[in-house]
């Protein structure tokens, strides 16, 4: 079986920063960089402009983004498969990561698998049907999109997410209805004052969306009222699920700590989980500021910490 210092397993923005690092720091690290799992580069290879990433004054494309951070990781010699990994052994040391085309003992290993934004499984909405042609998961990334400027916007969802891309999007939509299940908002108070107040913003207390209706894009949303199972239709431009992220950890198979959302527990200011030698960054282990930065930022420390790691051991490759 081929032996590595560190396998990163995921491509983001912390994995290939974490291999930047890492492949600098001579650690010579095999990145698993995904193939079914999700495109390589993860979340930002589905957005537009990112105008928040510093050092790009003009903005720059978030596939264009990934796409140097890669050429940079692989310019210091991290070696990279475009393969799924498939499970982790995190018992014994040696670890062992397989993927779907190989095997490899790793002295330490970064997860930096994301995470996935949540989706509704409804009628219209799925791929192949109006899903980015109306239908996405990410406000922010789609927003702009010429077919939502002054039209009745729908975001799915009642927590932080749903409200603060709600107000986002009131800078394109003639209205934005927010679409909730219940008859509270989970979002923190002072959010969900701000939705409340909005005067571009209405909440649609207890329903649920039914399906999602249109040819080309999306025309109408049935939504559920869920206290009587009333169906009403309503003319729609877009759908924005805002429900959550899922944090991609099935492959660990429950052998490193989460918390009750199943994101990976880290140490605080540090990137080690709870299994001595394997480091977390990026989305899987944040559910709080999600944004390329910090995800980049949290690579890079696991990297550090996953070298001072080794160096203490000073591991046998
Ligand atoms: P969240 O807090 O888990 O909220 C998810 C929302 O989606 C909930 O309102 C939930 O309804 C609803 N939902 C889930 N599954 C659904 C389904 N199948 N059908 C209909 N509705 C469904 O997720 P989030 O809003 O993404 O926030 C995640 C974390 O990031 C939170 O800790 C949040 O505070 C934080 N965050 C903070 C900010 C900020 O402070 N500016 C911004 C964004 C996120 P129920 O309420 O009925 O369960």
């Amino acid at each position: 079986m081929d032996k590595a210092k560190l396998v990163i397993i995921g491509s983001g923005p912390a994995g290939y920063t974490a291999a930047i690092y890492a492949a600098r720091a001579n650690l010579e690290p095999v990145l698993f960089e995904g193939y079914l799992s999700g495109v390589a580069g993860g979340q930002l290879m589905t957005t537009t402009d990112v105008e928040n990433f510093p050092g790009f004054p003009e903005g720059i494309l978030g596939p264009e983004l990934m796409e140097k951070c890669r050429a940079q990781a692989r310019r210091f010699g991290t070696q990279i498969f475009a393969e799924d990994v498939t499970s982790v052994q995190l018992k014994d040391h040696p670890f062992v990561v397989e993927a779907s085309g190989r095997a490899i003992e790793a002295y330490s290993i970064i997860i930096a698998t994301g995470a996935t934004a949540r989706r509704l499984d409804v009628p219209g909405a799925r791929e192949g049907e109006l899903w980015q042609r109306g239908v996405t998961a990410c406000a922010v990334c789609d927003g702009a999109m010429p077919i939502f400027r002054g039209q009745e916007l729908y975001v799915i969802g009642g927590g932080d997410s749903a409200v603060e891309e709600a107000i986002f999007l009131t800078k394109y939509g003639s209205k934005v209805y927010l679409v909730h299940r219940r008859g509270e908002l989970r979002a923190s108070k002072i959010m969900a004052e701000r939705a409340e107040k909005h005067p571009k913003i209405e909440i649609l207390w207890h329903r649920e969306l039914a399906a999602v209706e249109g040819t080309e894009c999306v025309e109408a949303v049935v939504l559920k009222n869920t206290e009587n199972g009333e169906e009403e239709r309503r003319s729609a431009a877009g759908v924005f699920f805002a429900i959550g992220h899922t944090p991609n950890t099935a492959f660990l198979g429950g052998q490193l700590e989460t918390d009750a959302s199943g994101y990976l527990v880290v140490q605080p200011g540090s990137a080690r989980t709870s299994i001595e030698g394997v480091f977390a960054a990026g989305d899987v282990q944040d559910h709080v500021y999600r944004q390329a930065i910090t995800a980049a930022g949290s690579g890079c420390m696991a990297a550090l910490d996953a070298e001072r790691w080794l160096s203490a051991r000073s591991a046998p490759v």
